[in-house]
């Protein structure tokens, strides 16, 4: 049997891996359709949520909007493509003013600080990490601890005016280019797990970029190496000194984490909305037909059930009355709903464009 040359094969015969080929150009195959780098419109606000934010929500939701179609969306795929991050999109981001401010935003870092740190590291940390001129990253994985974070085997020993940290971490998010690197290690006197603020350059410090990864290939997720890194008493997260004052800023990062997949989920929804509307086969646009319109349907229940969730998660955090249990199943019903999504996408979109 002939297998015929994929398209991709015969436009870019010296290429031999699909990474490096160039970002997929829907309009070769398919001229009338609205090139994927537009944001289509936002149709997914079914049971109008939007109401149930306050005006000044509103106008953030506008504003990082607005910042999405015009900054990034133009050039995701290409950087999607590359495995590199657009570091020209930095001070755009600072400029919206979201990390730090109504919306208890969980920029790496940032919520760590503004959790565990002392007076002086808010002051000294806070307001330029919620304005994006640093970066940070929060170092907890390691290698041979995963899921089991609390066996960690990075240590901390005390020494005269500060710590020596000792170790490797993976899986770091930003890790490569952050400016200050929130570590934490196992301190060799008491047992106990503590936190550090450790900076960029900081001798004995590296930070690998893992590659070939298959997903979220914008972030730079890395391996750290700590050998011998000298540490300033001063710079040591006086709010961590256990496990279990790690876990109260793991909680805070699922809420987060349920949010991600519900700005994926919208995207895939108005994605598939535009694409079957615009699409023709059988002398109608694919939405005509019930099967396609059932998935629509399916998928704009899940999003607006993945919002409602994602809303009350914040309330309840802003109330002070989130407990762990509740950002746990909520990150939980998000991401796995977010799966279901993405085989949608997979059936609704991509099989339309290789029939
Ligand atoms: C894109 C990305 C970004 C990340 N960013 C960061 C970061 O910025 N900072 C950071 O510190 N870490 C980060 N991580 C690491 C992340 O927290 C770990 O991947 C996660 O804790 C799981 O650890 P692991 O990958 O070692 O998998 P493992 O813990 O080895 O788990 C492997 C599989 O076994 C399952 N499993 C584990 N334990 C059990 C059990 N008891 N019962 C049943 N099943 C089990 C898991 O669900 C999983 O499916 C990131 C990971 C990814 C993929």
């Amino acid at each position: 049997m002939t297998v015929p040359p994929y398209q991709d094969d015969v436009k870019n015969n010296e290429r031999t891996n699909y990474f490096n080929s160039p970002a997929l150009d829907v309009s070769v195959a398919f001229p009338q359709a609205t090139p994927a780098s537009t944001f289509p419109p936002c149709t997914s606000d079914n049971y109008q949520i939007d109401d149930l934010l306050t005006p000044e929500e509103q106008a953030i939701r506008l504003r990082v909007r607005e910042c999405m179609e015009k900054d990034v969306a133009p050039i995701m795929a290409e950087y999607w493509e590359k495995a590199e991050f657009p570091f020209q999109i930095i001070p755009k981001l600072g400029a919206l003013r979201i990390a730090g401010g109504t919306i208890k935003c969980n920029i790496s870092g940032l919520s760590r600080i503004a959790l565990c740190g002392s007076e002086a590291q808010k002051q000294k940390y806070l307001p330029s990490l919620a304005e994006f001129k640093t970066v940070a990253c929060w170092g907890l994985t390691e290698p041979d601890y995963g899921s089991d974070a609390s066996a960690l085997r990075a240590t901390a020993t005390k020494v005269e005016g500060g710590w020596v940290l000792e170790g490797q971490k993976r899986w770091i998010g930003n890790s490569t280019f952050a400016d200050v690197l929130i570590i934490f290690a196992r301190n060799t006197t008491t047992n106990q797990i503590n936190g550090f603020i450790v900076k960029k350059n900081a001798p004995g410090l590296t930070a690998t970029k893992m590659e070939n990864k298959i997903g979220i290939r914008i972030v730079q997720n890395g391996d750290i190496l700590l050998n011998k890194v000298f540490v300033p008493d001063e710079e040591r997260l006086p709010g961590v000194n256990s496990f279990q004052d790690t876990n109260k800023v793991l909680a805070v990062s699922r809420v987060m984490v349920a949010w991600q997949p519900i700005g994926l989920c919208m995207g895939v929804y108005d994605m598939c909305h535009r694409y079957l509307k615009e699409r023709k086969q059988f002398g109608a646009p694919l939405a005509a037909f019930q099967i396609n319109q059932e998935k629509l349907v399916r998928m704009l229940g899940n999003v607006q059930a993945m919002v409602l969730i994602g809303w009350r998660l914040c309330k309840l955090f802003e109330a002070g009355k989130m407990t762990p249990g509740h950002a746990s199943m909520g990150k939980e019903k998000n991401t796995s709903r977010s799966l279901v999504e993405s085989h949608s996408i997979d059936h609704t979109f991509q099989r339309s464009y290789f029939p």
